[in-house]
Order: C-alpha cells, then sequence, then structure tokens
C-alpha cells in the first residue's frame, strides 16, 4: 500500500514537471497543452468521482478500454492522447444531472432519458470551457450517435461519424454490458461481443466491432506500460472492492481492526444486511443481500433505496407505498421493528423474508440512517447450506489442507446440480503457478511447498459460504463459486491475480509469484466435464499470452430461459436422423468456427470429416447431463454441421444506403451411430443436450426468417478455414 501511494505521488510529481509516460517538456516552467489538458481531465474526474463514483469508474475502465484498443491498432499517439481523455470524461455532463436521477434504482423513463442527453450537451460545454481540444470534443459530440444515422440529433452516418467516436461507442457499450447494472446482471464477454456483433452496421462500426473482438480474445487486464497517467487515476481497485481478504490484510495498517472484522462478518453473514442513511442513500448491501435478491453491491451502493428495488411487499395487502416502506418508518420515528414481509428473488420469485429495522442513532440523538436485516424464512434449505456440507466432508490435500482432486470430481456433479435446481448460475475457476518449476529449481523443493501452503490458504481465504476450492493436481487449483456468474467470477479471479502479484514471500527471497486463472460459468448443454475442460482451456489461453492474466470463456446461462425449456425436435420415426436444425449466428463465419473449434474441444468430439461445407463429429464420450444418473454405456452421436455465411443488409435510415453484415448459418444434423440405441429412453435427453451445447457456443437462435440463399457464401474452404483458426 505505501508502495502504491509512493508510486502515485512520484507520478503526481512527474505531472507537475510535465514529464508523464517518458515524454518529457521541453520547457519545465511553461506546461505543453497536453500536460495542461492532462491537468484539467485529473481536476474533472476528482469532481465526477465526488458527484458519482460509479460513473467515474465505468469512465476510467473505458478510458483504458480505449487506449488499450488504440496502441493495438497502432494509432499514432497523439490521437490516443486525446481519445483517452474524450472516453474518460465522455460521462462529464452527469456532473450537473439531478441525483435523482443518477441515483435511480432502475432503468430511466424515456422522460428521464431525455432530461439525461441534455446534460451530455452540458458535459460538451463543460469540456469545451476547460480548454478541452477541438478532436476530443468532436470525439464525445458523436460517440452516442448510430452508425446507420438513425439516432436523432445525431446527424452524421457510416465514415463521417469521427473514428474517436465509433471506437470509444464500442469500448463504452461493451463496458456497460459487462458491468453489473441494477436492472441486469453482468454479461459474459462472449455474451457481450455478441451483442456487438448483432448491432453492427445498425448501431456500431461493423469493420472496428470485427477489429474490436479480434483483440479482445479475452484478456481482462488493459495492455498499458506501468506509469501510464490513467492507471494512476485508479485508487488501489483490489481493495476499493472491499472483499478480498488478503487485500484487507495488506491494508491492516490502514485501517483499524474492529473496521475489518466487521466488513469481514458483513461478508461472510448468510443474512442480508443493508444500511440505508438518512438521505435514503443505500450504503451497504452485502453478499447475503446479493445472494437473496441476485442484485450485486457495486450496482446499487450511493443509490436511493426503494422498496419496489427489491421487490418488497406486504403479504396480505400487497405493494407498499412510501409511507409503510419499513427504512423510511425506521428513519423518521426511530423505532425498531421486526415484520414479516416478502421480496423478489432473482428469478423474481416471492420469498418470505423476517425483515429486522435497526435506527442508527448517534449520542446526540442524530439519526444516521436505519440498517435493515433480511432473514430468508422460506422453508427451503438453502443451498449454501447444502453446499458448505459438502464442503465438510470434503477429503483434504494433505499438504495444503484444500479439498484433494478426487473430492473435487466427486462434488463438481453435485454442486452443478444443486445450482441447476435453484436456477442459480454457477462459475469454476482454474489457476496455475506460474514457472512453479523454476521456483522449484531456484529456491528449493520446501520452499515450492511453501508456496504452495500459501497458495492454497490464500485461496480457502478468498472463498465464499459455498464456494469449494480444490487442488486439482501438482501448482494447479481449481475454485467453485457458488451463485456466481461468469463476469463476477473474472472480477473476483481478477482480484486474486493482483493480490498474489504483489504479495512477496520471504521463502522467495521477498519476490512475489504470478498466477494465471481461466474462468468459465455453467451454460446449456455442459456436463461437468465440458465445464472443466472449457476452464482449462482458458487457463491455457492465459499461459499462452503471457501468464499472469485472467482469461474468461463460454456464454453462461444467460437469463436461464434456454435451458429451461426442453427442445422441440423435429424426429424421425424411421431413420437413426434425430434432430435437423437450421440455427443462426450474428458472428462471420470465421469466427463461428472458432466457436465450434472449442465445443469440439471442451465436448471430447472426434472429427471424422471436414468436407467442403461441412464438418462431421462424433461425439460418444458419456453425455451425462448434471441432474440425470449416469447411464449404463455412452451413447454415440454422429453430427453433422454445415456452415454457410451471408451478408445481409443491416437496417438503415430512410434513403440511407445499408451496410453489409456478415451472419452465419449452420445446418445441424444430430444422428445415431448405431440404430439399437434409439430404444435408450436417455437418447432424446442426450441429443438435446448435444443441440443444446452447440447452440450455445455459436450463441445462435433458431432460424425463423431464412436468409437469402442466393447471396450466400458456402463455405467451400472449411478445411483450411478450420486449420488457419489458431
Ligand atoms: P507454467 O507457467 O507453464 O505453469 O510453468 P510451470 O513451471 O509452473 O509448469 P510445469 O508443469 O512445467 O511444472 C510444474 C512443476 O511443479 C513440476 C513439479 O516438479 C512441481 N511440483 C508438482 N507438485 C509439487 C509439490 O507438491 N511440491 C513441489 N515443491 N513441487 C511440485
Ligand atoms: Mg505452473
Ligand atoms: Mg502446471
Amino acid at each position: 500500500m505505501e508502495q502504491t501511494v509512493a508510486e502515485i505521488s512520484s507520478l503526481l510529481q512527474q505531472f507537475d514537471l510535465g514529464m508523464v509516460d517518458g515524454q518529457t517538456s521541453k520547457d519545465h516552467g511553461a506546461k505543453d497543452p497536453v500536460s495542461m489538458r492532462v491537468q484539467s481531465a485529473r481536476s474533472l474526474f476528482a469532481a465526477l468521482r465526488n458527484k458519482h463514483s460509479p460513473t467515474a469508474a465505468h469512465g476510467l475502465r473505458v478510458a483504458l478500454g480505449c487506449s488499450s484498443w488504440a496502441v493495438a491498432l497502432g494509432l499514432e499517439r497523439p490521437f490516443r492522447d486525446e481519445l483517452e481523455i474524450a472516453a474518460l470524461l465522455h460521462d462529464i455532463g452527469k456532473l450537473g444531472a439531478p441525483d435523482r436521477l443518477l441515483h435511480k434504482p432502475g432503468v430511466l423513463a424515456p422522460d428521464e432519458a431525455k432530461v439525461m442527453d441534455q446534460y451530455r450537451l452540458a458535459g460538451l460545454e463543460i469540456l469545451a470551457d476547460c480548454g478541452m481540444s477541438r478532436t476530443i470534443l468532436e470525439i464525445n459530440r458523436h460517440s452516442a450517435g448510430w452508425y446507420n444515422g438513425s439516432r436523432p440529433n445525431y446527424p452524421l452516418v457510416a465514415d463521417t461519424i469521427p473514428a474517436g467516436s465509433r471506437i470509444l461507442a464500442i469500448v463504452d457499450a461493451f463496458d456497460s454490458m459487462t458491468s453489473e447494472q441494477v436492472y441486469r446482471r453482468a454479461m459474459s464477454r462472449e455474451r457481450a461481443l455478441h451483442e456487438l456483433y448483432s448491432h453492427a452496421g445498425t448501431q456500431f462500426d461493423p469493420d472496428l466491432v470485427q477489429l474490436f473482438s479480434e483483440m479482445q480474445v479475452a484478456v481482462q487486464s488493459p495492455l498499458m506500460t506501468v506509469g501510464h497517467w490513467l492507471l494512476s487515476l485508479d485508487p488501489n481497485p483490489a481493495t476499493r472492492q472491499g472483499r478480498s481478504l488478503a487485500a484487507a490484510a495488506q491494508l491492516a495498517d490502514a485501517a483499524p481492526p474492529e473496521l475489518l472484522f466487521q466488513q469481514k462478518l458483513l461478508d461472510n453473514m448468510y443474512d442480508a444486511v443493508i444500511f440505508v442513511d438518512s438521505n435514503m442513500n443505500i450504503i451497504q448491501w452485502n453478499r447475503g443481500t446479493e445472494r437473496l435478491t441476485g442484485i450485486a453491491a457495486s450496482s446499487v451502493i450511493h443509490r436511493s433505496w426503494s422498496p419496489a428495488l427489491i421487490g418488497m411487499r406486504d403479504q396480505q395487502t400487497g405493494a407498499l407505498n412510501a409511507i409503510e416502506c419499513p427504512v423510511a418508518y425506521c428513519i423518521n420515528t426511530g423505532v425498531q421493528s421486526l415484520r414479516r414481509l416478502l421480496v423478489a428473488n432473482r428469478n423474481n420469485r416471492p420469498i418470505a423474508v423476517d425483515v429486522h429495522m435497526i435506527p442508527v442513532v448517534s449520542q446526540d440523538g442524530a439519526t444516521h440512517g436505519a440498517t435493515m436485516i433480511l432473514h430468508d424464512a422460506s422453508p427451503e434449505a438453502s443451498l449454501e447450506e447444502r453446499c458448505q456440507n459438502l464442503h465438510e466432508r470434503a477429503t483434504k490435500d494433505p499438504l495444503t489442507q484444500v479439498a484433494n482432486r478426487a473430492e473435487f470430481d466427486r462434488t463438481h456433479d453435485l454442486f452443478i446440480n444443486a445450482h441447476l435446481d435453484r436456477q442459480l448460475p454457477c462459475s469454476l475457476i482454474m489457476c496455475d503457478i506460474d514457472h512453479f518449476k523454476s521456483i522449484n529449481d531456484t529456491y528449493g523443493h520446501q520452499a515450492g511447498d511453501e508456496v504452495l501452503r500459501f497458495f492454497g490458504h490464500f485461496l480457502a481465504s478468498e472463498c465464499r459460504p459455498g464456494d469449494l476450492v480444490a487442488r486439482y493436481g501438482g501448482e494447479e487449483f481449481v475454485m467453485l463459486c457458488a451463485d456466481c456468474n461468469n463476469a463476477g467470477a473474472a472480477r473476483r479471479a481478477e482480484q486474486m491475480r493482483k493480490t498474489i502479484s504483489e504479495l512477496s514471500h520471504a521463502v522467495l527471497n521477498q519476490s512475489a509469484m504470478t498466477v494465471s486463472f481461466g474462468v468459465t460459468e455453467i451454460q446449456p448443454g455442459d456436463t461437468p466435464d465440458s465445464m472443466l475442460r472449457r476452464a482449462d482451456r482458458a487457463l491455457l489461453e492465459a499461459k499462452r499470452m503471457g501468464r499472469n492474466l485472467v482469461v474468461q470463456l463460454g456464454d453462461g446461462l444467460g437469463d436461464f430461459a434456454e435451458i429451461a425449456t426442453r427442445e422441440a425436435m423435429p424426429v424421425s420415426d424411421k431413420s437413426e436422423l434425430f434432430i435437423e436444425k437450421s440455427v443462426v449466428t450474428a458472428v462471420p463465419l470465421n469466427l463461428a468456427i472458432e466457436k465450434l473449434r472449442g465445443f469440439v474441444l471442451d465436448h471430447n468430439a472426434e472429427i471424422l470429416a471436414i468436407k467442403a461445407d461441412r464438418l462431421e463429429l462424433l461425439i460418444a464420450a458419456d453425455r451425462d447431463r448434471p441432474g440425470r444418473r449416469r447411464s449404463d454405456r455412452p451413447i454415440p452421436f454422429l453430427v453433422e454441421l454445415s456452415l454457410s455465411e451471408h451478408r445481409v443488409p443491416a437496417a438503415a435510415a430512410e434513403g440511407r444506403t445499408p451496410a453489409q453484415i456478415a451472419r452465419t448459418r449452420v445446418m445441424v444434423a444430430i444422428r445415431l451411430k448405431r440404430a439399437r440405441d434409439r430404444r435408450n429412453a436417455d437418447v432424446l435427453e442426450q441429443a438435446g443436450g448435444i443441440l443444446a451445447a452447440i447452440k450455445s457456443y455459436l450463441m445462435a437462435v433458431d432460424e425463423t426468417e431464412p436468409l437469402k440463399a442466393s447471396n450466400g457464401r458456402r463455405a467451400a474452404n472449411l478445411s483450411t478455414l478450420w486449420l488457419k483458426s489458431r
């Protein structure tokens, strides 16, 4: 921590001397326009952080994303500098926006969105008054426009929109989609990329979407040089989120022990705890509240409290009005209360809770707010309690005292089932210490063992109730994250990666080690095995990309609708052909192939042939769907996939030429290898699972309107494409 402070203050000094990031101004006395602009940007950013810190944090992430992308695109330095500032301050207009709108716990109504748009314009004035360049102003003026020119008040179209605006629009949307919002959970990175493709040519520049997707692969950390001024704006992200115990331990000098104790207690409590201040703003939203409501703390902190936010209502009389709100009542009267109410859980189902309200009053009698404790009073046994028992039964690895591999394999199945039963997401983090062999070689085997013990202990300390950590082999560990989606698990992994890379060890002569992480969430059509393989593939990718990285793969469960509805299957009665279905995905052919490659690897399929536009696979693995008993023997399936890319016109504003965008159609045919398996009771279920998995890897939907076959490009070169893509 001290080191970070020292780094930041030395950076700040460099700013004053105008020599940031290797650039030295010729005259230390007279600041050049660039460093003046950086200085103004820092001040505006500080003001925005005070006004509404979630907006500022979003601006910083978007700026880091734009900067990394600009480097990858090989854009010139002066342009990059201006793009960074434009991105950092793209929401600066919110400085003037009323708190009522900024803190609104939900989607803005159309008229409210219109008001918010006015503040966008105000933002441009602020930037102009602070002496920002014309380029910066132009980037921000047009970044909310649509590529096809269809957004009212944004007259520019296609390439006439400044390149910086088109870049910013994509990074801005990607960050919003992959961050938690009050009204929806964060999307997986693959899902968010898919959304960009779906709106390419209409909202976004289709060529830039393609380039963005190629650059993304799945990198979580920005590609930035140490000492870049944007990095210094981040006041220690690992500790700011306030969840990492190790990070908290590092802060021990700074924070009084009772604060740490309170935070730890709150985070590990099963009950939901919410603190609302006297202005009705939400200040505390513990992990138990996230679990109960499905709403992430990061998306509600500093927003206004209202009973509707968590669907709170009376069992008999229904919705609670403002006067009946237990929080308002508690703050106004200073009276404690206990009452049985209903709240909506993450699947919008009512759940009975005992609501205990405690006013927070200081000695002078002033009310500072109210603490609300929600105790789940529903009769079902909690998932966490069930998983906790699994955890305690775990057979331990003697060296590290975490579960061993055999226990993990046994538990993984049960863990997935418990989540699917409750319609909750769960994720798997697989991690491996980087260059561990050289740790052994350099410091000796005993030091290696010590590092393993430390790492096992560290992972266990990062567990939340219901999670499970196991040593999977050598220096490879897995963590099952209960009730956690791809985005959440990746955020946790990134926090762990960062914390580990900053801790030095006596046995390593005070140097630090690094760890690579692969993250994935359960998704439709998965088996425990395919989930594990996908996490492993993500980990390998992190190693390949240079280690000390987090890579996230997979679409995730999404809104769960897909898995809940049984596929209506056109079953042919006389042949072995079980399923024939045409599906479409918003991505171009080469990316569809890339995704199918993942499917082939994770589902252990054998490639029988790659012909012209067709791929033939044999899937003979034990396709035990979670929740099913293990069948006597695996049923082998032949899967035939025919691919074709179509260029279709994107929707365009009237009188404008539409952009042409690529869509890939995939015909899926699933057959039994042996006709006699037709009588096997599991066969429909298993074939359906294969189709669900293929659709989920491709993020494809059933074809409703036929794509024009005339402009279809048959994938005649499938074999070359297959071999070419990585
Ligand atoms: P990478 O970054 O690619 O993961 O490189 P690495 O050196 O970490 O990976 P590699 O798989 O080549 O080496 C793993 C080493 O871990 C080899 C093995 O001797 C060592 N190892 C496995 N189990 C133990 C153990 O219980 N104690 C110690 N000290 N070393 C172990
Ligand atoms: Mg290793
Ligand atoms: Mg290894």
